[in-house]
């Protein structure tokens, strides 16, 4: 776990579909799993994210491997402006940790192809053995029923301080929970669609572009304030927890 960060913001990062352009898991699993039925099984509800992997991955073959995947991943493009984004972070002091529903063996490898080195990132892991894969789910939460296998809300909750304004950027299901949790939130595709539904207040975005010249705009006006509706919610959470 990482240590708590002491910052008065603190930026939670999703990464397929954000910081990449496509979803690297989804087409991970095709290439080297099987994707279908289980995906549309998924989104009708009819097993977790967690069952949708082990299902989706029980019958790898031994080409399925840390440098088959890396090999695979690298192809995969990020968006142009998140390095950009990352260092102006960095510059700044303020925390960014990423939260992925998807597996450090395929976030690892495209960061460090994109020079973005010491990024901290909580995901899921695979466990190689003789036998076949084992999706390992470390930040599983059994009290929150969010559409993730790692709950990313416990994940944004353990490691920012209480007092912190959380941001939150991201484009999908498994972003609802945590983004519910956050005081600004950057979202687009079906995260932004939550959002409207909810009525709850968020900066859409196409790319990092838009979110870097938002989020440096709102830095320098002091802009980013705690959300009543976010606090009560992460209040609640901690208790039940
Ligand atoms: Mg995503
Ligand atoms: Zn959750």
């Amino acid at each position: 776990m990482y240590p708590l960060v002491e910052s008065t913001i603190a930026v939670f990062c999703d990464f397929d579909g954000t910081i990449t352009r496509r979803d690297v898991g989804d087409a991970m699993i095709r290439n080297f799993g099987i994707f279908e039925p289980f995906h549309t099984d998924l989104l009708a509800g009819k097993m977790t994210v967690a069952e949708y992997y082990r299902k989706a991955l029980q019958q790898a073959g031994p080409d399925f491997t840390p440098e088959t995947i890396e090999k695979f991943t690298l192809e995969m493009e990020m968006d142009a402006y998140f390095p950009v984004f990352f260092d102006y972070c960095r510059e700044h002091n303020i925390p960014l940790m990423i939260l992925s529903d998807g597996f450090q063996e395929y976030i690892q490898p495209i960061l460090l192809a994109n020079n973005i080195d010491r990024a901290h990132v909580m995901a899921n892991n695979l466990n190689f053995q003789k036998s076949g894969v084992e999706p390992i789910f470390p930040n599983a939460s059994e009290n929150c029923n969010c559409f993730c296998a790692s709950c990313k809300r416990n994940s944004m909750l353990a490691t920012a301080q209480t007092e912190a304004c959380y941001v939150y950027i991201g484009d999908g299901l498994s972003d609802t929970c945590a983004a519910s949790h956050a005081d600004v939130i950057f979202a687009k595709g079906a995260l932004a669609a939550f959002c409207n539904e909810h009525r709850i207040p968020h900066y859409t975005f196409h790319t990092f572009f838009d979110v870097l010249r938002i989020f440096k705009k709102i830095v320098m006006n002091n802009q980013i304030k705690h959300r009543r509706q976010a606090e009560l919610l992460r209040k609640k959470s901690v208790e039940i927890e």
